[in-house]
C-alpha cells in the first residue's frame, strides 16, 4: 500500500472527525453564506504527482474551491425546483457511501430490500397501488426517459413489433401529446429515437393556466383515427404550478388507445397534504410516474424514482442478460429495470428522511413551502408597484416579471442583481409572452425570515433598476 494510503487508513477515524467538523461548519454557515458565487472559478491545475493525504485534500477544497461553491443547499435558494438535504437524509447519504453497497443485484446484501421498503413508503405516500413498481434513478429526466421507453415498447406491443429487439424504426412514427410539457420530455424522445418532433402540443386551458385543455386532447386523440400514441400529462408545470385533470385524462382511455406517462416531479407532493392532495387525483391511473425526490423530499442529489404498472415491458427494455447476471424471474433485480447497471444505494437517504420524520414532517415541508410561496406572492402583489405577478400562487412557485418593460435584458439584470447582492437566488424564465422570474420553494429549511429577506432584496433590486 502507498505510505500516504496506509496513514490514511490508519488514521481513518480522526480524518472522519475532521469532515464531520468541515461539513458541521458549512451547513451551519448556510444562513450566512451568500446564496450564489457569480465570480470566476479557478482555473483547473494539473493532476498531482505526490498526493497530499485526506487532510491535505480537504485543506486545499477548503481552501480553493468551497468559498465559490454556491448556497443551494439553504433557505434562500429560490431557482429551478431545489431541494436541500434534511440532517437525516444526509445522515443516510453518508452512510451511503459508508457501505458501497451495488444495489444492481440482490447478491450477498439486504440492501436492495431497503430499496424495496423505501420504494413501498413511496407509493404509499404518491397514493400509488400495488400494481405499480418502481425503481430508483437519478433524477426526474432519467424517470421520464424510461417511463417513455416503456411506452414505446407498449406501442410497438399495441403493432404487433419489438422496439427493444427491433429496434426504433420498426414502430414507425409516434404521437406523443402534452399540454406543457417539461424539457427533460423532449430530451428524452430524443434519446429514445422517437425524435423531439413527435412532441405534438396540445393547447392549454383558458385564462392563464398551463393545464392541457381536456377536450381539445380528445379532439387530438380523436384525430388520430385509432393509432395509440402517448399522452404525457403534467402534474406541477414549473411556471406556475398547474396540475392536468388526470382523472379525466385517464377517463379518455375509454374511448382511445393510449400510455398514460404523469410528469409529477415535485407536484406529486401534493399528495401529501389533505389540502392539495386533490391536485393529484387520478395519479394511480398512470402507466407510467416520474417523481424527483431531490426536490421536494429534500435529499441529497441525485434521487428519482420511476413507476409503472407494467414491469414485464420495463424488463424487456432494461433487462442486462448476461450468463453471470441471470435472467429475470421472480421480482427482477434492479439492474434490469433502468439504464444504469452498478449504482449506489440510492434508497437510504430517503428511508432515512422517512424514517426521521414520517408523513407528517414531510408533509410539513410542503405545507410551509407552499405558505411561504404565497407569501412572497402577496407581498410581490401588494408592496411593489414595480413588479406584477404573471399567475396566482398555485403552489410553490412564484411567477412574476417587470410592471414596465419586462425585456430580457432588464428581467435578466433583476436576477443577477438578486444574486450578485447574496441574498437570494431566483431563475429567470419565459412564460405568457415574457420574460419573468421565477421563486420556487422547496428547502425544508426556509422560514417566514427567509422570505422576507428574498422579498427586500427584490423590492431593492427593482427599486435601483427604475432609476
Ligand atoms: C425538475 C423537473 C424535471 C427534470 O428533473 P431533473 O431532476 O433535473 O432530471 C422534469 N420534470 C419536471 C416537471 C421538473 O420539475
Amino acid at each position: 500500500m502507498h505510505p500516504t494510503l496506509a496513514d490514511d487508513l490508519h488514521r481513518l477515524p480522526e480524518l472522519l472527525q475532521s469532515a464531520r467538523d468541515f461539513a458541521a461548519r458549512e451547513m451551519n454557515g448556510l444562513d450566512d453564506r451568500p446564496v450564489a458565487h457569480l465570480d470566476k472559478a479557478p482555473a483547473p491545475g494539473h493532476v498531482p504527482a505526490e498526493g497530499a493525504g485526506a487532510e491535505g485534500a480537504l485543506a486545499r477544497f477548503a481552501e480553493r474551491w468551497a468559498p465559490g461553491f454556491s448556497g443551494s443547499a439553504g433557505p434562500r435558494y429560490l431557482g429551478f425546483v431545489t431541494g436541500g438535504a434534511t440532517p437525516a437524509s444526509l445522515t443516510g447519504d453518508w452512510l451511503t457511501s459508508v457501505y458501497d453497497q451495488n444495489v444492481s443485484g440482490s447478491g450477498g446484501s439486504s440492501a436492495t430490500a431497503l430499496e424495496r421498503e423505501t420504494l413501498g413508503w413511496l407509493r404509499e405516500l404518491f397514493g400509488l397501488s400495488e400494481a405499480h413498481s418502481g425503481a430508483f434513478v437519478s433524477g426526474a429526466t432519467v424517470s421520464n426517459t424510461v417511463g417513455l421507453a416503456i411506452a414505446r415498447e407498449w406501442l410497438g406491443e399495441r403493432r404487433g413489433v419489438s422496439v427493444s429487439r427491433q429496434g426504433a424504426g420498426a414502430l414507425g412514427p409516434v404521437d406523443v401529446l402534452s399540454g406543457s410539457p417539461h424539457s427533460s420530455v423532449a430530451k428524452a424522445l430524443s434519446v429514445l429515437g422517437i425524435g423531439r418532433d413527435r412532441l405534438r402540443p396540445v393547447p392549454v386551458l383558458s385564462g392563464n393556466r398551463e393545464a392541457v385543455d381536456v377536450e381539445r386532447l380528445a379532439a387530438a386523440l380523436d384525430a388520430l383515427d385509432g393509432h395509440p400514441a402517448v399522452v404525457v400529462a403534467n402534474a406541477g408545470t414549473v411556471n406556475t404550478v398547474d396540475f392536468d385533470d388526470l382523472r379525466a385524462i385517464a377517463a379518455l382511455r375509454e374511448r382511445y388507445d393510449f400510455w398514460l406517462h404523469v410528469d409529477a416531479a415535485f407536484g406529486g407532493f401534493a399528495a401529501l397534504s389533505p389540502s392539495y392532495a386533490h391536485l393529484v387525483e387520478g395519479l394511480d391511473a398512470a402507466d407510467s410516474v416520474c417523481v424527483d425526490l431531490h426536490k421536494w423530499l429534500n435529499v441529497p442529489y441525485d434521487a428519482a424514482v420511476q413507476f409503472t404498472r407494467r414491469q414485464d415491458l420495463q424488463v424487456q427494455v432494461f433487462h442486462n442478460a448476461s450468463p453471470y447476471l441471470g435472467l429475470p424471474g421472480g421480482d427482477p433485480d434492479f439492474l434490469h429495470l433502468t439504464p444504469e447497471n452498478s449504482r449506489r444505494l440510492r434508497a437510504l437517504p430517503a428511508w432515512f428522511s422517512l424514517t426521521a420524520y414520517g408523513r407528517e414532517g414531510h408533509r410539513e415541508i410542503v405545507e410551509r413551502n407552499v405558505a411561504l410561496a404565497r407569501r412572497l406572492g402577496e407581498r410581490i402583489a401588494q408592496e411593489v408597484p414595480g413588479l406584477r405577478l404573471l399567475a396566482p400562487v398555485r403552489l410553490n412557485v412564484v411567477c412574476f416579471t417587470l410592471a414596465d418593460e419586462p425585456s430580457e435584458e432588464r428581467v435578466h439584470a433583476l436576477a443577477h442583481a438578486v444574486a450578485a447582492s447574496g441574498e437570494a437566488f431566483v431563475t429567470p424564465t419565459f412564460y405568457a409572452g415574457t420574460h419573468a422570474l421565477r421563486a420556487a420553494f422547496s428547502n425544508w429549511r426556509t422560514s417566514e425570515a427567509d422570505t422576507d429577506r428574498v422579498f427586500e432584496s427584490l423590492r431593492r433590486h427593482c427599486a435601483d433598476l427604475r432609476r
